[in-house]
């Protein structure tokens, strides 16, 4: 009895209906069938099964690309077939690797019906979560007089989740965001796009929902599909919006036009639960009373005359300020609050035309296939490249990949000052702009700061910085964006005056972008593009544009806190979360943080008795 996971169950594509068909097609009940031994695909129960996962795979080695699915298998309800049939179920000798049949726990419902049914559990279960946490099981409501009155900074995924869990354990929740509403925040990024207006706290990385809502709004994420804290999110996600295949397809992706409504549905229900959401409020320091934060002290952040350096007390802050709060990091060294650098990434924006990248993909699939228009994915790809990376005095490995790849995306200005140029990119739903982009990026660390003497904690800032001040200087200002072709770079020199087409809005220039770093990153760079051309065959092209620069992969910094309670080991009072805090990089993880924080932190306030 109970449920079996079947993987990695193969459909051709010409077999399969495409990629929008998430549920069970002729060609998968047979691949079951031939699975689990069973003679007559055709005398199967349907409803025995549910696909939870489709993924897409073109790789070469193939004869021919597939679809791959997981599906589960629903034993009590093979059970219902008639004895005779089921007798052979019985002496299923599945084939070894595909099938995982250890019972395991699903999650029934979105993290909203969680907390609320959880809260008459009484047993702790699931023991698959983030870091060292499980996911919470017997949890009581505590009535309590007064209601612990806690601040959020920031709403990007790991602010609203972890106000979210907060409002839900009945917490006097107040969200508190320099930049704009969706809708505001619309028009500011389209002042910054067709009049080159930037304004400094609404952008493509301030504002409502976060850095990722004007993005690609792809969920991937490395901390385990499968467990229960990211099906909590990815569910949560849903109820608010987000399309049912997100549960299903490998590759999860929204895009900006479908993430704009779900925030508004977020917010909705957040105000609803009794959440004070204050946009265009920036907190520019916090309140300390015997080395405890006891509130926090905020601005207008449109000088609108609204507000005027307030004093706002609270509990708890709940710190969700993501990585390009840079003066968040400046104030929290002026409170002694411990901040520690760490690795990150930084390099280029590579972007092709759509086609290409396409061609070099699916070079596998017939033309019938290709011109089912839409049947397969539009192609992306995730390269990796090791490297020995000297810099004057140390000699380390460093790697060199793709990151965040936006296929029928674009490229966008991610800057949160005009003295400063940063790239990323997005991409709408459909994917259907002519070109993919991706970041190519090398890990830097320490030594690295130190070579362009950067030290201390936010050495890894100053690095950034500097890298996006020489681009800025580089693209003449402007926002126009510095470009080389990828043949170019690889030679060191200028590209001609007739680049290829960009995505990206506000203008490209020529420029040598092989000097914009530490000569030992250009090699890694360089070094890495000539292996994922042997992947990519054809990836070094005349029409391969690099945009600079790309520096805000993650965060440059970690904020040490407690692993149980998640309070700031250097201060109390004080909840360091998401992105800019170090502990996650993407929509996903950083809202998985911000849940769990949650969780963590209406423990300590009192509001649930329980395990975690
Ligand atoms: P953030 O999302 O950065 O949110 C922090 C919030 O705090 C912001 O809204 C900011 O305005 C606010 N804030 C900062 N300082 C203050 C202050 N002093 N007072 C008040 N409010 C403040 N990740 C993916 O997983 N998939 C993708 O496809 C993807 N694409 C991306 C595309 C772009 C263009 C960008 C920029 C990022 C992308 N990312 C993507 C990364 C992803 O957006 C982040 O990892 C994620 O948003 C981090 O969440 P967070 O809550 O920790 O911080």
């Amino acid at each position: 009895d109970g449920f079996w996971r079947l993987s990695k169950l193969q459909v051709s594509v010409s077999d399969d209906p495409g990629k929008d068909f998430l549920g069970l097609c002729d060609a998968l009940l047979q691949e079951i069938a031939k699975v689990i031994k069973f003679p007559v695909a055709s005398m199967l129960p349907p409803e025995a099964f549910t696909v939870i996962r489709k993924s897409f795979d073109a790789r070469k080695m193939q004869k021919e690309p597939t679809f791959v699915y997981t599906v589960e298998m629903d034993v009590s309800k093979l059970l219902r077939l008639e004895p005779r049939t089921w007798d052979f179920i019985c002496e299923l000798e599945p084939r070894t690797g595909l099938i995982d049949h250890m019972p395991y726990e699903r999650v029934s419902g979105d993290l909203i019906g969680i907390i609320n049914d959880s809260r008459n559990a009484s047993e702790a279960t699931d023991s698959v979560g983030s870091g060292n946490h499980s996911f919470p099981g017997g949890l009581h409501k505590v009535p309590t007089a007064e209601k612990p009155k806690v601040a959020v900074v920031g709403s990007g995924p790991s602010g609203l989740f972890a106000a979210l869990v907060l409002a839900e354990f009945g917490a006097d929740v107040t969200m508190m965001e320099r930049g704009q509403a969706v809708e505001q925040r619309g028009r500011d990024i389209g002042a910054l796009i067709v009049r080159r207006i930037l304004q400094l706290d609404s952008n493509f990385c301030f504002g409502e929902g976060g850095a990722g809502t004007w993005s690609d709004g792809k969920l991937v994420t490395r901390i385990g599909r499968n467990s229960r804290s990211v099906q909590a999110v990815m569910k949560t996600l849903v109820r608010f919006g987000a399309p049912d295949s997100i549960l299903v397809d490998g590759k999860p992706h929204l895009g900006t036009d479908r993430l704009i409504p779900l925030l508004r549905n977020f917010r909705q229900h957040l105000q609803e639960l009794g959440v004070s959401i204050r946009f265009g409020t920036r907190v520019d320091d916090l309140l300390v009373e015997n080395e405890r934060v006891v509130g926090v002290n905020v601005s207008d952040s449109r000088e609108s005359l609204l507000l005027d350096n307030q004093n706002l007390k609270y509990d708890a802050v709940v710190l969700a300020v993501g990585h390009s709060a840079r003066d968040i990091y400046q104030m929290l060294l002026t409170h002694e609050v411990d901040i520690v650098p760490k690795d990150f990434s930084v390099g280029l924006r590579v972007e092709h035309p759509q086609e290409l990248i396409n061609s070099i993909q699916y070079s596998e699939l017939s033309d019938e296939v290709l011109k089912g228009r839409g049947k397969v994915p539009v192609a992306d790809y995730k390269i990796v490249d090791y490297v020995d990376g000297n810099n004057s005095s140390v000699t380390t490995k460093r790697s060199c990949y793709s990151f965040c790849m936006c296929p029928g995306g674009q490229v966008v200005l991610t800057s949160t000052k005009p003295s400063e140029l940063c790239v990323n990119g997005m991409s709408f739903s459909r994917r259907s702009s002519k070109w993919a982009n991706s970041a190519l990026v090398v890990t830097v660390s320490a030594e690295d700061f130190s070579s362009l003497n950067f030290q201390g904690p936010l050495a890894g800032v100053d690095f950034q910085r500097e890298l996006e001040q020489r681009a800025a200087l580089l693209g003449g200002g402007n926002f126009v964006v510095p470009v080389q072709t990828v043949p170019d770079f690889l030679e060191k020199k200028l590209s001609a005056s007739t680049l290829p087409s960009s995505s990206y809005r506000l203008g490209v220039k020529a420029a040598n972008l092989h000097e914009l770093f530490p000569s030992h990153i250009t090699e890694a760079l360089q070094h890495s593009i000539l292996k994922f051309d042997q992947e990519l065959p054809g990836f070094i092209s005349n029409n391969a544009l690099l945009h600079g620069v790309e520096t805000r992969t993650s965060s440059p910094v970690q904020i040490p806190r407690n692993v149980e309670t998640y309070e700031c080991t250097s201060l109390k009072g004080l909840y360091p979360v998401g992105e800019g805090a170090g502990y996650a990089g993407g929509i996903v993880s950083a809202a998985v943080d911000g849940m769990f924080a949650g969780f963590a932190l209406a423990k300590s306030l009192g509001l649930y008795q329980g395990s975690m």
